[in-house]
């Protein structure tokens, strides 16, 4: 089942700044990198999707 990409609104680990990214809300469990479009460091994603909605998201500095 498709889903449409979620727009997900948090603050950058590394700057503090609100950023939004878009999302797959697929039922898996999805992590991955991502940098950060204000002060460019990699952002650590980690979340789950359920319904299309993103739940426990969270976003760490890469370790
Ligand atoms: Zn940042």
């Amino acid at each position: 089942m498709m889903h449409d990409l979620v727009e997900h609104r948090f603050s950058c680990p590394y700057c503090w700044e609100s950023i939004t990214m878009l999302l797959e809300p697929s039922s898996a469990d999805q992590a991955y990198v991502e940098d950060c479009e204000v002060c460019c460091n990699p952002i650590s994603l980690r979340f789950r999707a359920e319904d299309g909605a993103i739940v426990d998201f969270h976003a760490e500095q890469l370790a």
